[in-house]
Order: structure tokens, then sequence, then C-alpha cells
């Protein structure tokens, strides 16, 4: 096992790996920018070290820096948490170089799935169901008018290095292709450096399940059930939950056995997630992999009973999984909320600020995973995700209950979060009857955001 691992990382995702590594024995180093100085993740790792300024490009996003510290630091890993470089094949494979063991999979492999166009490519040439579209990237709009008329429309135009929605277009209309296609395009070149796209037909409806998948270097490779993630803006998500209501015993197995199948093409080593997107008649198709750890790991964490980032470490230390497919049972229903300092009645702008007054939820069944404390300034450079709230309870309705009471809990003083928002839709009568799909947060926004300012003039 590592003696010392670099954790190139902030926030929650530092504080959550250091407690991995605490709990393992292994010595923590943290970097942070100047911005991040009263940062927690720098109080609770062994050491923390310096990487630049506050801007991310040249603190977290400098492999350079993150590299020097890891050397001088004598560490033997690099944990590289999500977001930032986590999914940087360049990086991956200099820290290779480096002699340093990075916590996730080889820059090969990362390249292979980070071109989604590709990536497709070789799901369908290894039986894994994919949503009907191109065979690989499509070359010009008149390619991708040909091919839609073929498929029907609606269609997605979608980038080959896409991440986080962009890069992606929805046509509707055979009139508006050229131009969502230009579009599409430019936006690709300028977020991506990279142009490439595909197409897809449009699944009405759908749901997004992913699957969490472990695969070591010995060649096993298990599926820790699911995560649905529907309840997403702008293709963000905001709230995960396992298990998905949309999921019979039959197609839990089917699209289990698909992800490991997926995994086990690419010839995957380190946690990851398949993603799928589910019609309304239960067929599933694959969407893309990350390959890395996720923010909403935790509640597949909350049903398995295993602990993500030590598997993470054993994997890449070369040990076997601790599990194999048969030990794994989902136990009771978790639920995550994304507690983000975003004011959801000034269409979820960012609103950084300092902790005035912050009270956690605590009781049975519940995890929070924060950087806050009392008195921690937001930083208004990095990611607005300042809490996770996870809990777990034997049915969902009891999570859905338990979470209910966990939000009315939470203070938050200083700065508008997402956190009463999620609780409304706690009481949605169609969150709680699980009847919900992609479109639900657009459709039912307003209806929401009545509700909050409602409850907001009553107080
Ligand atoms: P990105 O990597 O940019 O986030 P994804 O391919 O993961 O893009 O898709 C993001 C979201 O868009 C999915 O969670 C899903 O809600 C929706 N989506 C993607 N592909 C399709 C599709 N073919 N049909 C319907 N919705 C889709």
């Amino acid at each position: 096992m590592f003696k010392r691992v670099l954790i190139a990382n902030r926030g929650e995702i530092a504080l959550r790996v250091i407690r991995a590594c605490q709990e393992m024995g292994i010595e923590s180093v943290a970097v942070y920018s100047t911005a991040d100085a009263d940062a927690l993740h720098v109080q609770l790792a062994t050491r923390a070290i310096c990487v630049g300024p506050a801007k991310a490009a040249d603190s977290y996003l400098s492999p350079i820096s993150l590299l020097t510290a890891a050397v001088e630091s004598g560490c033997d890993a690099i944990h590289p948490g999500y977001g930032f470089l986590s999914e940087n094949a360049e990086f991956a494979d200099l820290c290779a170089k480096s002699g340093l063991r990075f916590i996730g999979p080889t820059g090969d492999m990362i390249r292979q799935m980070g071109n989604k166009a590709a990536a497709r490519a070789l799901m369908q040439k290894n039986g894994v169901p994919v949503v009907p579209g191109s065979d690989g990237p499509v070359p010009d709009s008149a390619a991708a008018a040909q091919l839609a008329a073929a498929i029907g429309y609606p269609v997605l135009i979608k980038a080959s290095a896409g991440g986080g929605g962009r890069g992606m277009r929805r046509v509707d209309d055979p009139a508006d292709l050229e131009r969502l296609f230009d579009e599409a395009r430019a936006e690709a070149v300028a977020c991506f450096g990279d142009g490439e796209l595909y197409l897809e037909k449009l699944i009405l409806s759908p749901r997004h399940i992913e699957f969490q998948i472990l695969a070591d270097t010995q060649g096993n490779v298990i599926h820790l059930g699911e995560r649905d993630c529907s309840i997403q803006r702008k293709n963000q998500k905001l709230m995960e939950e396992s298990p998905s209501k949309a999921l019979t015993p039959e197609l839990r197995a089917a699209m289990g056995a698909a992800a490991v199948a997926a995994a086990k093409a690419a010839g995957y080593v380190n946690a990851g997630t398949i993603e799928f997107v589910v019609d309304r008649e239960g067929h599933f198709y694959f969407i893309e992999m990350n390959t890395r750890i996720q923010v909403e790991h935790p509640v597949t964490e909350m049903v398995t009973g295993l602990d993500l980032v030590k598997e993470q470490l054993r994997i890449a230390a070369g040990l076997p999984l601790s599990v194999k497919q048969e030990d794994i049972t989902l136990t009771g229903h978790a639920l995550e909320c994304r507690i983000n300092a975003e004011d959801p009645t000034r269409g979820f702008c960012p609103c950084p600020g300092k902790t005035e007054f912050l009270h956690l939820p605590g009781g049975p069944g519940v995890r929070v995973d924060t950087l806050l404390y009392n008195g921690y300034a937001v930083s208004p450079y990095y990611d607005s995700l300042v809490a996770k709230v996870i809990v777990h309870a034997p049915t969902r309705l009891e999570a859905i209950r338990r979470m209910r009471r966990c939000l009315a809990e939470l203070v938050i003083e200083g700065y508008p979060t997402t956190a009463d928002f999620c609780h409304l839709i706690l009481h949605h009568p169609d969150f709680v009857r699980g009847q919900y799909d992609t479109g639900f947060l657009a459709q039912n926004q307003e209806e929401l955001l009545r509700w909050e300012s409602q409850s907001l003039s009553e107080q």
C-alpha cells in the first residue's frame, strides 16, 4: 500500500480522500491555492503545500506544480478526485513518467473513453446497446442531415470531447440542423479545442441511470448497482438516489451485466461509472463512461456498505477488489442532495460568501460531506458545491422523510443555497411517487420556485 498520497484537488472530495487515507494509515499531502489557505482540507491533511495562485489554471490545473509538490514531499501516488485533472490523459501519463501512481486508469484508457464517439463505437462492437445514431464522428452538417432523416427527429448533436452538456444541441426541425450543427461545433472548439461531433437520436423523457463499477488489475470487474440521476438542471445533477424506482430486478441485472461488459471491453481499471439513458419502455442505452470517482458516489456507499475511495486506493496499489460480485447486496435506500452556494430565485447564479452560521444535520442514517465550517468564506473561484447531504433508510419513503428532516435542520447563513429548493422537490407528488425523468426540473422549476417565494414571504 502507498505510504503517502498527494491529493490533487480541493473541497469536499479532497476531505473525502484524506479521510480514506487516514483510516488506511496512509499519509495525505493536500495542495492548495493562495485563495484556499483557510480551507479545511489544508488543515486535515498530514501536510499541505501551496501550489499557486487562486486561478485554477495556475494551481489545481497545473501539472508541473502538482507533480513538483508530489515529488518534493516524497509521495508515491496522486489521487485526482473529480473535475480538475481527473480525466486528463496527459496528466495520468505524466504521473507515470514521474514515478508516481495515478489513482485512476491509465492515460490510454482515459483517452479511449474520453472520446465519446469512439467510446460509443467500442460499446457497439462489444454488444452494449447504444442510442441509435452515427457510427463514429459525423464530418459535416450534410452528413448529419442525411443520418438524422434516417433515424428520425428529434436528434442530439454531441461533441466527442464533450462534458457538462457543452457542445450539445437538440434538433427538432430539419430546417435548424445546419445552424445548430455549426453552433455545436463552435462551442466544442471553444470549450474543448476539438470540434468533432456525433449524432444520437433524442430519447424522449428518459431517466439518467448510471452504474458504478469497480475493476482491478487482476481482471475482476463488478458492479455496485445503479444511481438514478434524473433530477438535473441544465444537465447538472442536483439529487441522486439508489436504487432507482424505474428498474425492475430483471432490468437491473441486464444493465449491470452491460456495465460490466462495457468496463471489460475498455480493459478498464479503477472505479468508474457507466451512464445510460432509459426510455419509457425500459430500453437502455449507453451514453458515456466516467473514468473517475463521482460527486454522487456516497449514495452507492450507503446501499452497499463499501468505501469506494479505499477500493480505488487498493486497486491502484495492485491489490484485488475486497469483494466479489456475489458479496454485493443493496440494502435499503439512499438519497443525496447537492447543496450549492447558488440562488435558485436568481437563475441559480453562484453566490459565494462568508458562512456566518452553520448547523449540520445528524442522527441515524445521515452523512454530510462538506468543506464548510463556521466562519469559512466560500471562494468565488471554484465550484459552488458546498455540501452533500446523504441519507440512508430502509425504504424510499423513509429516506425521503429523513432527507426532509435533514434539510429542515440544516442551517447555512451568509449566502443562499439550493437546500430549500431540494426540500421542495422532496414534497413534489411526482418525486414522491418516483415518477420523474430528466425533464422533471425543467417542467416543474417555475412551480417549485413559486412555492419557495411563497414560503419565504410567509416567514
Ligand atoms: P455530458 O458529458 O456533456 O454531461 P452526456 O452524454 O452525459 O453529456 O449527457 C448529459 C445528459 O443529457 C444526460 O444525463 C441526459 O439527461 C441527456 N442525454 C444525453 N444523451 C441523450 C439522448 N440520446 N437522449 C436523451 N437525453 C440524453
